[in-house]
């Protein structure tokens, strides 16, 4: 079971980028995300919304406290960031686990390293939230990444080479 929890939301600026951060999170087999930041009922109603219509349990909640949650999430905390340990060195041990993955937006508060169980960069190179959570679970699933179930859609893809061919359920 994988929750992310986006550290820091910005209502006007983080609008579109918050937003993929939980589409990513969804589609490559994540359980569901929590925000923290600016409180932003429109985020949270998008990103649910998304669920009822392509299925599967994902669910987007706030929190007032990046802190409180952190501290009373029941697995292994890791926190993305370009200063931790390679990935690729540390997903093997994450695999299985019940994991809590942290990412950041505006500058990432000095505790959540410390609050964190493990500090993992995806390159030690500035780049994305959005990216590095994406590969971050690729890393740590492997191809189950691709193959999430969302049971309970009102639409599905049916995959084709040329065109689009959508299942309309209700
Ligand atoms: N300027 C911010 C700071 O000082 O921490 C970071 C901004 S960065 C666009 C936003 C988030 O992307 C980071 O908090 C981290 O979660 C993620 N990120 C960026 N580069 C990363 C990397 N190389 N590996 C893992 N995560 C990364």
């Amino acid at each position: 079971m994988i929750t992310v929890l986006r550290l820091g939301h910005r209502k006007d600026r983080d609008k579109r980028a918050s937003m993929h951060v939980a589409l990513v999170a969804r589609a490559l087999g994540a359980d569901g995300i929590v925000f923290c930041g600016e409180k932003d009922d429109a985020l949270l109603e998008r990103v649910n919304a998304v669920s009822k219509k392509w299925g599967g349990k994902f669910r987007a909640t706030f929190s007032a406290s990046y802190r409180t949650t952190i501290k009373k999430f029941p697995g292994t905390k890791v926190h993305l960031t370009m200063y931790g340990k390679p990935v690729q060195g540390a997903a093997p041990a994450l695999a299985g686990k019940k994991l809590l993955v942290v990412v950041g937006s505006e500058k990432v508060p000095r505790d959540v390293y410390a609050l964190c169980d493990c500090n993992v960069a995806v390159t030690n190179q500035p780049h994305s939230e959005i990216a590095a959570l994406a590969l971050f679970l690729r890393e740590v699933l492997g191809k189950k990444a691709f193959e999430k179930k969302f049971p309970g859609a009102q639409v599905t893809i049916l995959p084709s080479e040329k065109g689009k061919n959508v299942k309309k359920y209700k």
